[in-house]
């Protein structure tokens, strides 16, 4: 279950594009690879369950979007749990949460995570955890520097 941003700039047409929580398994080898939505994009896919979720986000210190997991289960669950019954399926990750609940500044989320001790979800490339997902009111176009690029949901699926 996913949403998809566009973060468009209003003075240079720019566009940055983020979406997540998309649900991901891993083949024998470790590789990790998309479970599809709603249903299993594989045969592969199902049989081995939903290992976690994956978000593209943007990555301010890189510039970049790049691909991030936000949450992986010990164990595979089977998709059962996920599409009959939500209430009853595993937990979901925090920045999904955050997405539903419109809380949407994961900056400052992390940062409370870090103070806390809890899980942080970092660059893969830069190890930053200035990660940009919905909307964020002060990001700066990367390309003609000028802030408040508009952030809006393109879709949900
Ligand atoms: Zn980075
Ligand atoms: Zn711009």
């Amino acid at each position: 279950m996913a949403v998809w941003y566009v973060h468009r700039c209003g003075n240079c047409g720019y566009i940055i594009e983020t979406s997540g929580q998309h649900e991901f398994y891993r083949d024998k080898d470790g590789k990790r690879k998309s479970y599809g939505h709603p249903t299993p994009a594989s045969k592969e896919a199902e049989e081995c369950g939903i290992c976690g979720w994956y978000a593209k986000e943007y990555c301010v210190s890189c510039d970049e979007v790049i691909e991030v997991v936000t949450e992986e289960y010990e164990e595979p669950e089977p998709k059962t749990r996920f599409w009959s019954d939500w209430s009853e399926g595993p937990e979901f990750p925090e920045q999904m949460l955050e997405v539903f609940s419109e809380r949407l500044d994961l900056a400052e989320q992390r940062k409370k995570a870090e103070e806390g001790g809890g899980k942080v979800i970092t660059c893969p490339k830069c190890s930053g955890f200035d990660l940009v997902l919905g909307p964020r009111e002060e990001l700066i176009c990367p390309v003609c520097k000028k802030v408040g690029m508009k952030g809006e949901m393109k879709w949900m699926s």
